[in-house]
């Protein structure tokens, strides 16, 4: 890692009028100095001034962590002991700590942070650090598109053991704890596992839990996780058997919308125009009413992170951006489904960096 993206974070700054970015752990922490603190009750900061050098403040314990990070190569490092307070390193280190400061603060620090900060420099205006982070993490660098391509084929391979897993009487649970081995063997880490059997499945964010497996069962399975800094996230729908009524009709509905708002996805298109592609033609068929969640969601260092592809949103699409578009259809105690791929947008069109059929696959 170098400098870079902490530059362009700088030069953010100074376009938007802002003095300084306050980050605590978190993807962006992550993305500008590759460091993957821990979110403790003890502050982690790295401060970000518009003019001036960028410092990261840790806790004495986890100094060897962010040496081991090599963050202290980008940054000056520097930490406090039990005794000290942290927040006084911070406003020794900004310049401008007074009235006419204005502050960026990562969308996800903790309150009791932000608001220890906002009492040390009470006349400061602050800013959410999103309005300067947005701007770096929305468009992908070819280095970022090819850790996606890569974590994409990652749980490509892992959905293609997904079939062998899903057997009748095995819980949810049982299923999902082989995925997670398996998504670890591929990633550094397991971000999520949703297994979503039968009646379950009409939940998008299913809680894997006790139900067995079933005979006749729509399984909805939907996981991701990080390799080399990077999220996947990718949804297929398996049945346990022969497919319950009228899902093979709902699912090549589901299959021609996904298919139909990846093909809109081009430079110039508006994010939300993705979204209505898919809603109408599911409205069409007559389940408008069951698609109850926006089509995607951008990913990168986050797994959820702009573009947000929703009615509405006006944002045009640029070559690098990457998202996900996941239509799906829920009907209450029955079943659901989704189909989730992730795409990138390119100089005249769209890749798609998951490659597995998108039918339903018989399992067991
Ligand atoms: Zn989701
Ligand atoms: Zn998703
Ligand atoms: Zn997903």
């Amino acid at each position: 890692m170098d400098t870079a993206r902490l530059d362009q974070a700088r030069a953010a700054l100074r376009r938007h009028g802002v003095d300084a970015l306050l980050v605590g752990p978190s993807a962006d922490l992550r993305y500008l100095v590759g460091y993957h603190a821990l979110p403790l009750e003890r502050l982690t900061l790295l401060v970000v001034p518009a003019e001036g050098d960028p410092l990261l403040i840790v806790p004495a314990l986890e100094e060897p962590r962010a040496r081991d990070s090599g963050a202290d190569q980008l940054v000056t490092l520097t930490s406090f002991t039990e005794t000290e307070d942290p927040v006084a390193l911070v406003v020794e280190h900004l310049e401008a700590a007074d009235a006419t400061a204005r502050l960026a603060v990562q969308d996800r620090l903790w309150t009791a942070f932000t608001l220890a900060l906002q009492g040390a420099i009470p006349a400061a205006a602050w800013v959410p650090g999103s309005s300067i982070m947005r701007e770096l993490r929305l468009v992908k660098s070819s280095q970022e598109i090819r850790a996606l391509r890569e974590v994409g084929a990652a749980i490509d391979a892992v959905h293609a053991q997904v079939p062998g897993l899903l057997r009748v009487g095995r819980t949810e649970a049982e299923v999902g704890r082989d995925i997670s081995e398996l998504i670890l063997r591929e990633h550094d880490e397991v971000n999520f596992v949703i297994v979503a059997s039968g009646p379950n499945g009409a939940s998008p964010h299913h809680e894997t839990g006790g139900r067995r497996l079933e005979q006749g069962d729509a399984v909805v399975v939907d996981i991701g996780g990080t390799r080399a800094g990077y999220c996947s996230d990718m949804t297929r729908n398996y049945v346990v058997g022969e497919p319950p009524g009228g899902y093979a009709e709902l699912h090549r509905v589901l299959e021609e919308a996904q298919d139909a708002a990846v093909a809109a996805v081009a430079p110039g298109v508006a994010a939300g125009v993705i979204d209505r592609v898919a809603r109408e033609h599911i409205a069409d068929a007559g389940y408008g009413e069951y698609f109850v969640h926006r089509t995607g969601h951008g990913i990168g260092v986050e797994e959820h992170e702009e573009p947000w592809i929703v009615e509405g949103n006006d944002l045009v699409l640029e070559p690098g951006m990457a998202f996900s578009v996941e239509p799906g259809i829920y009907v209450p105690d029955r079943y659901g489904a989704r189909i989730e791929d992730i795409v990138v947008v390119t100089d005249d069109g769209v890749e798609r960096l998951n490659l597995r059929p998108r039918e339903v696959l018989v399992a067991g």
